[in-house]
């Protein structure tokens, strides 16, 4: 997981369509909390806002067409998805548990809460999860502030992500509580990216290989050829960290003295 940077300001269909669905569904449940407690009333919610094509496209752009979790490159095999970080419709504060609603229904077209992700990360794991440090202060409807929660998932926009998670060569190591619990729901040890990320290691370990040959080489007799070959190398292993690879956070922790 890397810092996402969105531009700060939504694009248009969040802030006129958007903005007057999440109205509605405040006037929803102002006029029967109770029901949307038990699950009897729920919000019909507008895909064709939240994932209308300016926000998949910003989000594209914003994530270098990467998964906010997992870092994958999404879309050669998937469509991918525009999701929520605080869930719209229900959450759970652990997994087994069972899902308690409303979920976070006023956020349901807020650009802060929006990622595009992978469907792996989405569907078989992120899910409706949203544990948070202290269950008893989460926000439960409109009124309430999400600034009183301590969300144990971390937020894709943080900066400080490389804190929270590190990593021990191609396995992701939560370094607080916010990492363990992020590493463990979004199952960012899954074997399927551990394999991925293991191929990028082994590509790194080749590159400083052969870079440190080449150093070896041009000390006793530099040559244009030779040190062009190392300036391309260094150039592979600068763009292995860079936001546009896949994995970066990894080739980060990797290549980082
Ligand atoms: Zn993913």
């Amino acid at each position: 997981m890397i810092r996402v940077d969105k531009p700060v300001a939504p694009p248009a269909v969040l802030l006129t369509r958007g903005v007057s669905k999440a109205q509605t569904h405040r006037n929803d449940y102002g006029a029967a909390p109770a029901d949307h407690r038990r699950g009897t009333r729920t919000f019909d919610f507008d895909k064709s806002v939240y994932a209308a094509a300016e926000v998949k496209g910003e989000l594209l752009a914003a994530q270098r067409s990467k998964c906010a979790f997992c870092e994958s490159l999404v879309r050669h095999v998937s469509y991918g998805a525009v999701e929520h970080y605080r869930p719209k419709a229900g959450y759970k504060q652990r997994k087994g548990d069972r899902l308690k609603r409303p979920g976070y229904y006023w956020l349901a077209y807020d650009w802060d809460n929006l990622f595009f992700c992978c469907q792996l990360c989405n569907e078989q794991f992120k899910q409706n999860h949203f544990p948070l440090r202290d269950g008893r202060r989460r926000a439960r409807c409109h009124a309430d502030s999400i600034g009183d929660e301590e969300p144990l998932l971390i937020h894709p926009a943080r900066l400080d992500i490389s804190n929270h998670i590190e990593f021990r060569q191609e396995r992701a190591v939560g370094r607080t509580v916010e990492g363990k619990a992020t590493v463990r729901v979004l199952g960012l040890n899954r074997p399927e990216l551990r394999e991925a990320r293991t191929r990028r290691l082994k590509s790194l370990r080749a590159l400083l290989r052969v870079r440190e040959l080449l150093h070896d080489q041009i000390a006793r007799a530099s040559t244009a050829k030779l040190r062009a070959e190392l300036a391309n190398i260094d150039a592979q292993l600068q763009a292995s960290q860079a936001d546009t690879a896949e994995y970066a956070a990894m080739a980060r922790a990797f290549l980082t003295p």
